[in-house]
């Protein structure tokens, strides 16, 4: 069995998001982790690996620094890494970044492809559905959890109240919701294995059936017409008032302002 997992390297957010003087992400100034959903999609796919001795490859569209995460899913077990990166890929919205990756992964054997949900940067939770659609397979979202029979999936798939388990025949496109398990750390052999192992890195010549209207910045649909910072309310108004008091003083600001 093949798996593939795709990775995208996103900047950490937990210690706040900067931002450049003209409102694009100021990447350079945050750490760059794998983002959370495609570890827990990476250990999922480690996981069926240890079960049944499927191949896993890793794979990201990005910088050359990008490196890093396909090095640190390879010190965590995953067997291959493909870095997809060239100067017309650059500015790729969804739609370009999910035609860009379908047309890397056409060189390639796979039964099963897992990205995360989402991105912690994009947040926008597209490109593993638009990758199923250019490739012409099946894909379940919100994966919780991940078992495989014969040559089919059965994914438990997360709702907001409930869950539904689903069954798919391979090949098809899972993706991984970061509360799938928890991902395993780079062991210290890993880490010497991992960086003696070769990337692969492809740029736009090695694309298949992917015209040149569809990468990059020129062809990305999306465009950003405006950037703001979220308005922030002022600190309101105090005031300490017993509970009777406060009833009869809430009312009367709603009446002057005739919300009552
Ligand atoms: C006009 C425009 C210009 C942009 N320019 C840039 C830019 O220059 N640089 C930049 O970093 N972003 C840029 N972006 C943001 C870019 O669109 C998104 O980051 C990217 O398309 C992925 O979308 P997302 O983050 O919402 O991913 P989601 O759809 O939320 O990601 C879902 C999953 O898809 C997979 N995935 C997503 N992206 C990748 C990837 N690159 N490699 C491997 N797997 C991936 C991962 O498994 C991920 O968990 C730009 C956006 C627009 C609209």
């Amino acid at each position: 069995m093949k798996i593939v997992v795709c990775i995208k390297q996103v900047p950490d957010t937990k210690g706040g998001v900067k931002f450049n003087p003209d409102g694009t992400l100021d990447r350079a100034g945050m750490l760059a982790i794998m983002n959370p959903d495609d570890k827990a999609g990476l250990e999922a796919a480690l996981r069926i690996k240890d079960e049944t001795g499927a191949e896993v490859t890793v794979v990201t569209m990005g910088l050359p620094k990008a490196d890093d995460v396909l090095r640190e899913a390879m010190a965590m077990g995953a067997d291959k890494a493909i870095l997809v990166t060239d100067r017309v890929l650059g500015g790729a919205d969804t739609w370009a970044t999910s035609t860009t990756i379908a047309g890397a992964l056409r060189n390639i054997d796979y039964d099963l492809i897992i990205t995360g949900r989402q991105a912690i940067d994009g947040d926008t939770a597209q490109v593993g559905p638009q990758i199923a659609e250019h490739l012409g397979i099946p894909v379940i979202s919100y994966a919780a959890d991940i078992k495989v029979e014969g040559d089919s999936i059965i994914v438990k798939r997360q709702y907001e109240d409930r869950y539904h388990e689903l069954k798919a025949k391979m090949p098809c496109l899972v993706t991984a919701l970061s509360e799938l398990n928890v991902p395993r750390y780079m062991t210290p052999g890993g880490i010497f294995d991992a960086y003696d192992k070769e990337v692969t890195v492809w740029g736009r010549k090695d694309l298949k059936d992917v015209d040149d209207g569809d990468i990059g910045l020129a062809g990305s649909p999306t465009k950003i017409a405006k950037a703001s910072d979220k308005v922030r309310k002022g600190a309101g108004e105090k005031v300490v008032l017993d509970p009777t008091e406060s009833v009869a003083y809430i009312m009367g600001k709603l009446k002057e302002r005739h919300v009552i």
